[in-house]
């Protein structure tokens, strides 16, 4: 089935540095992609940096038994603190030493912006560099989510896109990306995230699951951290899931969120204890990455930000797209269904027309169920615009037909709830406003 008549048809134009105008970023006449962080500096090293048995070396190395790890992990990852004083099990005379080689100071919080009902917050940080990132906390119905980033600034270059728009400064260290769940869960415990377990509700009214984990839900695959998987009766609570959705794109530095993503499912107290499934890594698609991690056995949730299902959009939109075609990408996500046995998302930012034309609906449909059944569930989620941009979110009647396509062909379709826009809500908005 096909429009009549078809909708208008916007395409991205970007500014380019020497005045020209292009459908993406170009230098030297090729689209401007960054795979490689120009700084090079990275912060000094952490415990989260570390494995336990390279914390066991270390504090051998300062002349303490190995057990001392332990108690120094058990308070950054239990305890969730760094204070020497709370530190009362650590010989007296050595805490500060410890703690200056364990954990050097990463995040500093330079901004926080809350929503009227205090259930999102976002944190703007400033690294040990002076570079910038963001990390957005978001409380739902059965858990609490933390969307993080990955680095600073992103060499990607989607033109829809805020961090996009800043270049890449550097990747993050393993530990500045756990760091942020840390600090988060810090300020839970301080009770600043409000709680407002009312029901969530998608943007069609119905009843939603959230950011990144609307398949483990459907698939019934864990208990809701309300029933006492997470933060249940008895215990404190915590961030739940991470997704990596934040600043920079997460394949584009594999080695140190892999780092961190093995902190986060290493039982405490090597790291945090989380299910791997309840944390969801998203890519524009860089497909050797996605290979690589299929093969990790660590089986985190994976998310395709498509976005568009045809190459002479999916181009413009993601310039990444120039090196790995759209079904290339879908042919690695399918992959790593068939590896993991983990269902996998695809994103799609529905923009008003530029690619939330029905007829996408039914392509991306098409190629979907072109690979199997059951193995994928698309999020569409209307855009929160950059300030200044030229694009914005459809309308909610294209955007409920955009989803009635693919529901119609078959393909389990929730369209998702943006939170965060009286904020800021996007990424790297905040960063590029200071
Ligand atoms: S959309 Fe993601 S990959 Fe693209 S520029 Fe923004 S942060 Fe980078």
């Amino acid at each position: 089935m096909t429009e009549n008549p078809p909708r208008r048809q916007v395409r991205p134009v970007v500014e380019n540095p020497d005045g020209t105008t292009s459908r993406t970023p170009i230098r030297d006449g090729r689209p401007l992609l960054n795979f490689r962080s120009p700084r090079v500096t990275q912060p000094p090293q952490h415990l989260a940096d570390m494995t336990m048995d390279e914390r066991i070396t270390v504090v051998k190395e300062m002349g303490l038994p190995g057990f001392r790890a332990k108690q120094l992990s058990t308070h950054y990852f239990v305890h969730h603190t760094t204070d020497p004083e709370a530190m009362t099990d650590l010989p007296k005379d050595r805490r500060a030493e410890l703690v200056e080689r364990f954990f050097p100071p990463l995040l500093t919080e330079v901004h926080r912006l809350r929503t009227k009902n205090g259930d999102t917050i976002k944190f703007l940080w400033r690294l040990f560099d002076g570079a910038l990132v963001e990390s957005v906390l978001m409380r739902y119905r059965n858990r609490i989510t933390l969307c993080v980033s990955s680095q600073c600034g992103c060499g990607m270059n989607c033109p829809f896109c805020a961090t996009g728009q800043q270049g890449l400064t550097r990747n993050m260290s393993s530990a500045e990306i756990v760091e942020q769940v840390i600090r988060a869960n810090q300020v839970i415990a301080a009770g600043e995230l409000a709680d407002t377990s009312g029901e969530d509700s998608d943007m069609l009214g119905n009843p939603a699951a959230a950011v990144g984990s609307e398949a483990d839900e459907e698939q019934g695959r864990e208990p809701t951290c309300a029933s006492g998987a997470e933060n249940g009766p008895g215990r404190a609570e915590r961030v739940t899931n991470i997704v990596f959705m934040g600043m920079g794109e997460p394949l584009a530095n594999y080695k140190r969120v892999m780092g961190a993503v093995r902190r986060f499912v290493e039982p405490a107290p090597a790291g945090l204890g989380m299910g791997a499934r309840r944390i969801t890594i998203s890519t524009v698609g860089l497909v050797p990455g996605i290979n690589k991690l299929a093969a990790e056995e660590i089986p985190v949730t994976f998310a395709l930000s498509l976005h568009a299902p045809d190459d002479g959009l999916r181009d413009e939109m993601i310039p990444v797209n120039t090196r790995w075609k759209a079904d290339e990408a879908i042919d690695a996500a399918y992959n790593y269904y068939r590896t993991t046995g983990r269902r996998v998302s695809i994103e799609y930012a529905l923009i008003k027309d530029m690619n939330d034309h029905a007829w996408r609906a039914e392509l991306l449909a098409k190629k979907l169920n072109a690979r199997g059944r059951g193995w994928v569930h698309v999020n569409p989620i209307p855009l929160n615009p950059t300030p200044g941009s030229v694009w914005t979110a459809s309308e909610p009647a294209v955007a409920a037909e955009f989803v009635r396509r693919l529901q119609d062909a078959g393909v389990p379709t929730t369209i998702r709830d943006t939170r965060g826009k009286d904020i800021d809500g996007a990424c790297g908005q905040l960063a590029a406003a200071q």
